[in-house]
This record gives structure tokens, C-alpha cells and sequence, in this order.
């Protein structure tokens, strides 16, 4: 019997998922708010871990595109003190290949691949238990049934309050985030002070970090623990008073720093919000969730590897007995609880000490877990 399975965004979660399902022949419906493929920029580059990303991109046979696509470079790592001192400058030896970096954009397309995923199908309520199977409620007033949602849809989850009541909480700590074009022509000096991975400075409660792209695209985020109406008097559309913002707070910091931020073009607000550290639900027949939407937490090189390697495992376990949706799904949540549960702690743990009052911390952790 064929299964009407449902999968409600394509970020990383959404898409390993139909693409593994795709890969044992197996049909998934993608549903996906972003009215287009190209609808919003696809965002930075993500690093892919050896026993997670990269694990699940095998599941989906995507071991070779990737191997093309990643950049085993980005890996590298230099640390600043706040007076532009050079404190680390780590770089992978050639064959090192633990967490590669690929651009948001490149992994979105390669996932993509054959997959036909319905755009501009925003998701307002998914609601279990009915006759003729789970309905799914969209903004344009239509509903359709299936017999497994699966929510993908990240932080702000329309799918998660079927299975659940919790909601994301403010980490305490926030980000601005800039982009810098064409770096090694427009500002050679700050290319080089990036390399070809990424640069990050740690002061008081507050951390500097870019991050290198592909074509000489830069990512900058400008990270500080503030409450979270720190914006009250400051228009965070208007570029130049947001950088004034930035600069003041980051005053007395060196020039290679600060010149991150007087570079940087439009500014982005990424407060950092959670879930609980060990987020569990009852089981509800028909409904789960994968990725940020099950357990968003800081944002430390964990969230996309975990919601890929979610996707494909509960694909796997689906195709290795479609007949039983609901026993593949139970084992799934079982497995993705007690792994997810592990990388909140070992995240929040890692927030608290990269933007700390003691920038020591960061540095110790860098030591902790960088190979020598
Ligand atoms: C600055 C930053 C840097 C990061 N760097 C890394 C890194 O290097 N490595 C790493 O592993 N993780 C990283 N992360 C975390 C990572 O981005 C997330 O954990 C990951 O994107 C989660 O994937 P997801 O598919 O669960 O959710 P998302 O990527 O959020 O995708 C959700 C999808 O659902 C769609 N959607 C949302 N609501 C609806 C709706 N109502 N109806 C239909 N569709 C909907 C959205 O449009 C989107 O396409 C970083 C995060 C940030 C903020």
C-alpha cells in the first residue's frame, strides 16, 4: 500500500528526507512556504560533519557531488584578540575532511536534484487524529489529509504544537549579521585576514566572526549577550544606525575587526532563541518533527548536520518497513531524542562560553576541540 507522507519545509531536515525516501522509491509531497526556489537568499555556508552531514548525503548517494561542491580549506581558523593580536591560525592539512564547508545555496540545489517540491504552500495548522488522516491547514484557506506529516518547518514550526506545546526561548544572546561581496578585490586586506575559513575575535560578553563563502562572498556576524529589547530606539532597517550601534559597542576594538562591520552591507537580526535542552513529546500517530523545528538550539555547527542526518534516518527507517509507519516512526524518535538531547547541552554549554565575560573560555574551547 502506498503511504500519502507529507514533508512540511525544505531546509536541510526536509530535503534529506524526500531525497532518501526518493531514493528507495518511496513518494513524499514537499511543502514549501518561499513562494520559489531562488525566493530568498539561501544564506551562509554550513560545515558538514564526517559522522553526520556528510553521512546523511551518503544515505541520499550524494557522496561524489558533494565532494565537488564542499571546501575542505574552510575549515580553516584564525582567533583574534580584541587588539587584532593573532592568538590561533589553524589550518587543515590537505586530506582533512571532518566538516568541510558547503554554501547553504549549493547544498539546497544538490538536495533538490529530481525532487519536485510545491512552493508557496505556507502551513497554518496540522491537525491529527481525523478519519480520514492528519489534515493539514494551509494560509490560502485549502486542506489536504495524509497519513504522516512530517513538521521540517524549523524554529517557528507550524507542525510542532500537534505534538507539542513548547515554544522557542531568547538564549540572552543576539546577532547581527552583514555580508561583505566580493572580498579579495573590494578589501584585499580583510581576505587575507580571513583566509580562506573563518576569522573570529572574542571580547567581553561579545564575538566578532566572519565566515568565507564561495566567489569572495563573506558572512559577518556580530554577536553580544543584550536583553531583548535592546533595538527599542534603534530602526534596524536603517544600515548606517545600525552600524553606529554595532561600532559603539564593539568601541575599542582594532581596525581589522571593526572593519568587518564598516564594510558590511544590509544588516540581519538573528536573536538566538531554543528550545528546552531535552525536548520530548507523547507520540502522536501521523505527526512528527525533524531538525530546528524538533530542537532549535544555538547555532555551533550542529543544527543543519543533525536535521540532515534526522532526515535520512527516518527515511531509511520508513522504507525499511513502509508498511508499519507508526513502529518507523516511534523508533525514529526514540534514536533523534537521546542524540538531539546530547548536542543542546554540549551547544548551550559552548554559547556560554564563546560569548562569555571571561573570552579565555572561547579560547579554551577552541583548544578542546580543534585537532591538533
Ligand atoms: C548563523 C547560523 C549559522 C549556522 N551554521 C551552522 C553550521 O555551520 N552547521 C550546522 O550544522 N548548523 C548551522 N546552523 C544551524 C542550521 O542553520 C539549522 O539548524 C538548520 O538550517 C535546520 O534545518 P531545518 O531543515 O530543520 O530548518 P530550516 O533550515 O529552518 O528550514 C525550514 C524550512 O521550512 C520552511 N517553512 C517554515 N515554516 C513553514 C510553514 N509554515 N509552511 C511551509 N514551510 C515552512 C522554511 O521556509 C524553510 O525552508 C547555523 C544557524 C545559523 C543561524
Amino acid at each position: 500500500m502506498r503511504h500519502r507522507i507529507a514533508v512540511v519545509g525544505s531546509g536541510p531536515a526536509g530535503l534529506t528526507f524526500a531525497r532518501v525516501l526518493h531514493r528507495h522509491d518511496l513518494l513524499v509531497t514537499v511543502l514549501e512556504r518561499d513562494p520559489a526556489r531562488d525566493a530568498r537568499p539561501a544564506g551562509g555556508t554550513l560545515d558538514l560533519h564526517a559522522g553526520m552531514g556528510q553521512l546523511a548525503l551518503a544515505k541520499a548517494g550524494l557522496s561524489a557531488e558533494f565532494e565537488t561542491l564542499s571546501r575542505p580549506e574552510g575549515q580553516a581558523m584564525r582567533i583574534l584578540d580584541t587588539d587584532g593580536t593573532v592568538l590561533r591560525d589553524w589550518r587543515p592539512r590537505p586530506e582533512e575532511r571532518n566538516n568541510p564547508e558547503i554554501d547553504r545555496g549549493h547544498l539546497r540545489d544538490l538536495l533538490l536534484g529530481p525532487l519536485d517540491v510545491q512552493w508557496g504552500r505556507e502551513v497554518r495548522q496540522v491537525v491529527p487524529g481525523g478519519r480520514d488522516g492528519v489534515a493539514v491547514h494551509f494560509a490560502d484557506g485549502r486542506r489536504e489529509t495524509f497519513d504522516l506529516v512530517i513538521g521540517a518547518d524549523g524554529a517557528w514550526s507550524r507542525t510542532r504544537p500537534a505534538v507539542s506545546p513548547v515554544t522557542p526561548h531568547y538564549t540572552g544572546v543576539t546577532a547581527m549579521e552583514t555580508s561583505l561581496h566580493d572580498v579579495d578585490s573590494r578589501h584585499p586586506e580583510l581576505a587575507r585576514l580571513i583566509g580562506d575559513g573563518s576569522v573570529a575575535v572574542y571580547g567581553v560578553n561579545r564575538a566578532l566572526v566572519a565566515q568565507r563563502g564561495n566567489a569572495g562572498h563573506v558572512k559577518v556576524y556580530a554577536q553580544f549577550r543584550a536583553p531583548s529589547t535592546w533595538h527599542a530606539n534603534l530602526d534596524l532597517t536603517d544600515v548606517e544606525a545600525v552600524r553606529s550601534s554595532l561600532l559603539a559597542r564593539f568601541d575599542g576594538w582594532a581596525a581589522p575587526a571593526l572593519d568587518l562591520l564598516r564594510h558590511g552591507t544590509a544588516f540581519a537580526h538573528r536573536p538566538l532563541f531554543v528550545l528546552p535542552a531535552s525536548h520530548t513529546w507523547t507520540h502522536v500517530p501521523g505527526v512528527t518533527l525533524l531538525g530546528d523545528a524538533a530542537h532549535l538550539m544555538p547555532p555551533l555547527g550542529a543544527g543543519a548536520n543533525l536535521a540532515m542526518l534526522e532526515g535520512a534516518e527516518l527515511a531509511e527507517s520508513i522504507a525499511a518497513d513502509p508498511d508499519d509507519l507508526d513502529a518507523a516512526v516511534r523508533a525514529f524518535e526514540e534514536q533523534m531524542w537521546a542524540r538531539a538531547g546530547k548536542w543542546a547541552k554540549i551547544t548551550a554549554a559552548g554559547l556560554e562560553r564563546l560569548v562569555s565575560p571571561d573570552p579565555a573560555q572561547a579560547l579554551a574551547l577552541f583548544d578542546q576541540v580543534q585537532p591538533s
